[in-house]
């Protein structure tokens, strides 16, 4: 099925997660955003459009300052991230630049998606640059982004400018090859689930473990962003972001992941 999902869908947003944008030594990890870049372009290239919502301004500001990993005090956590933001666009910009493309950066909040001027304002953008063939790299604003108006995770920022965008697929990379029945951390024998069609049935079915050391949302918020979008027609893909090719090898389906089936394929 994840094949036929990829195959069919023109405008595709990707999600990667911070444990797969950071390396072990929690640097951004350059190769894997290069691997990306490259397989996003030649996607392109065969017709389809590409937004990315990408994590990772925390990490890279950690990595960049060398200090202030255990401030918890918000106001140095929006620092860290206002650093590493320009990091983490400045590499997202080399590995494209390789491939002869152009990003845009877009900083969003959750109030942003609640008021209609500025929801047009950005769907507006957003097909403009794509239009144009300029690869649009979505992150929550962090700077103003205080608990109250947080939306907190890049799950459901994904899933918001899924719906935003009118895609046809969302696709989820984090450092698990799917959703399991429990957590593949914690358990050697857990199963993953390859195909989800109820989700309701599936929370039922499945425990939810401890999320990683710098995920937010953890497995829950990416079934929760495939029902939000479900109710849209829009399918959601979770997969390994971390696996050789991982675009290409899902497409040819050569690598496993969970697809979340909104009932029209
Ligand atoms: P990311 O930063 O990629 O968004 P998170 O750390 O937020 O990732 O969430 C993914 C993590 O959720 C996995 O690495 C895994 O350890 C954990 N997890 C807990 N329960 C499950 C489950 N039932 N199936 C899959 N992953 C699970």
């Amino acid at each position: 099925m994840i094949p036929k999902l990829i195959a069919e869908a023109r405008k595709i947003v990707i999600k990667i997660g911070s444990n797969t944008l950071a390396d072990k030594d929690g640097k951004i990890n350059t190769a894997f955003l290069e691997e990306f870049a490259a397989q996003a372009a030649a996607l392109i290239k065969s017709g389809k459009q590409i937004v990315i919502v990408s994590s990772g301004a925390q990490v890279a500001g950690l990595s960049t300052m060398g200090k202030w990993a255990r401030k918890r005090d918000i106001h140095y956590r929006q620092a860290l991230c206002a650093v590493g933001q320009v990091e983490l666009m400045g590499a997202w910009t080399r590995a494209f630049g390789k491939n002869d493309l152009h990003i845009a950066q877009i900083l969003l909040t959750q109030d942003d998606f609640g008021d209609p001027i500025r929801t047009l304002n950005m769907r507006n953008t957003l097909f403009t640059l794509v239009d144009e063939g300029i690869i649009p790299i979505i992150n929550e604003n962090d700077t103003v982004s205080v608990e109250e108006i947080k939306i907190g995770d890049n799950d459901t920022l994904a899933a918001q400018s899924a719906i935003l965008w009118s895609a046809d697929l969302l696709i989820l990379f984090s450092d698990i090859d799917g959703l399991y029945n429990k957590n593949p951390k914690e358990y050697n024998d857990a199963e993953l689930v390859g195909e989800v069609r109820d989700i309701e049935e599936v929370r039922k079915n499945i425990t939810i473990g401890e999320a990683n050391s710098f995920g937010t949302g953890g497995i829950a918020t990416k079934i929760d962003a495939a029902q939000r979008i479900k109710a849209y027609g829009i399918p959601t893909i979770l997969a390994h972001g971390g696996k050789p090719r991982v675009l290409e090898a899902l497409a040819a389906g050569t690598q496993r992941g969970t697809a979340f089936l909104t009932g029209n394929e």
